[in-house]
């Protein structure tokens, strides 16, 4: 079954990488969010692309949740002699990324074309598509005023309340060709469980991807994030509650109205079930956190039964 997943760092990985577990390659695509995307040090730095591309080759860190296995750091260590403040962490072999991809689109290529190539060759045999190939930045209304995404993300850890999202250049963006062909030939689409706010909003704020989505005629499904009203990492419970939406899994579906035919969620949320299948979801229960491998691959196996159930016109 051809698969169209759409996801942002962490959360979307494990489950993509589940999805490639269990399909055939070849048959997955992965929209990933780029609005986290950022420079530093004359690098172009794309966090959720390279969170999901190392998943997928098996490089992962599974220890720090970022960056590569086997990872050294003095290149960052000489950085910081040369007084620089270095707290977005780069280890030496994650650098390698960054320095090609930069001087691939300093050359012209598309970002698109750039993580085609750099996943290719790290022997993933399925499709990582950027969301667009132009810049688009997250940038987060806080009380203490205006932050760029990874200076709260990383730098203030996470601490300041998101009042407000803006995505800086996403009026420009468009939906490069390969993610219109990847939705169209797709047979299945998998919200991951990624934050709704800062990693799936961005992705569907591309101008014409809430549509592209929307008419999309194959099951669509999404997976909660949220579980026992908390994520299991990250913000997303926070930035929810800040931003006026109910931290649970309901709230989360609620987010989805009209994007999506089923819903999936962890037991500990069963008590939902009601309100929403009440938006038109088929719902279902299981075990959501994806604790290992076979993890991953059980709940991607779920999530793809589940589609093959829903009845699309
Ligand atoms: P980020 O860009 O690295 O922050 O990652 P994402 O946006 O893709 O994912 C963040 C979300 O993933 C958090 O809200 C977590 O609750 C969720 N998450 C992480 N691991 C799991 C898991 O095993 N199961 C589920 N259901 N959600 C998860
Ligand atoms: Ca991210």
């Amino acid at each position: 079954m051809r698969v169209c997943a759409i996801a942002g760092g962490v959360g979307g990985a494990k489950l993509a990488a589940g999805l490639q577990a269990v399909l055939p390659p070849g048959d997955l695509s992965v929209i990933v969010n780029t609005a986290d995307d950022f420079d530093l040090w004359g690098l172009r730095i794309c966090p959720d692309l390279d969170t999901v591309m190392y998943t997928l080759a098996g490089l992962a860190n599974r220890e720090t949740g970022w960056g590569v296995t086997d990872e050294s750091f003095n290149t960052l260590a000489m950085i910081s002699d040369y007084g620089e403040d270095a707290w977005f962490k780069l280890g030496d072999r994650d650098l390698a990324t960054h320095i090609l991809r930069t001087q691939r689109l300093r050359a012209g290529m598309s970002l698109t074309q750039v993580t085609a190539d750099l996943s290719a060759a790290l022997g993933i045999r399925n499709r990582l598509l950027p969301m667009c190939d132009e810049p688009v930045s997250t940038v987060l209304e806080t009380p203490e005023g205006l932050l760029e995404f990874q200076e709260y993300f990383v730098r203030r850890r996470q601490r300041d309340d998101v009042l407000g999202v803006e995505l800086r250049g996403i009026e420009k963006a468009r939906v490069p060709v390969e993610v219109a062909s990847a939705v169209s030939e797709a047979e299945a689409i998998i919200f991951c469980p990624s934050n709704p706010v800062v990693s799936i909003g961005p992705i569907l704020a591309v101008p014409e991807m809430r549509e592209l989505l929307s008419n999309c005629p194959v099951p669509r499904v999404a997976v909660s994030p949220i579980i026992g009203g908390k994520a299991l990492k990250g913000p997303a419970d926070e930035m929810l509650r800040s931003l006026g939406h109910e931290v649970s899994a309901a709230g989360v579906a609620r987010m989805y109205e009209g994007l999506v035919d089923g819903f999936v969620m962890d037991r500990a949320d069963e008590n939902e079930e009601a309100s929403i299948s009440a938006l038109g979801m088929r719902v279902l229960s299981t075990e959501a956190v994806m604790r290992d491998e076979p993890d991953r691959g059980r709940l991607a196996r779920e999530v793809l039964n589940l589609c093959s159930k829903l009845d699309t016109v």
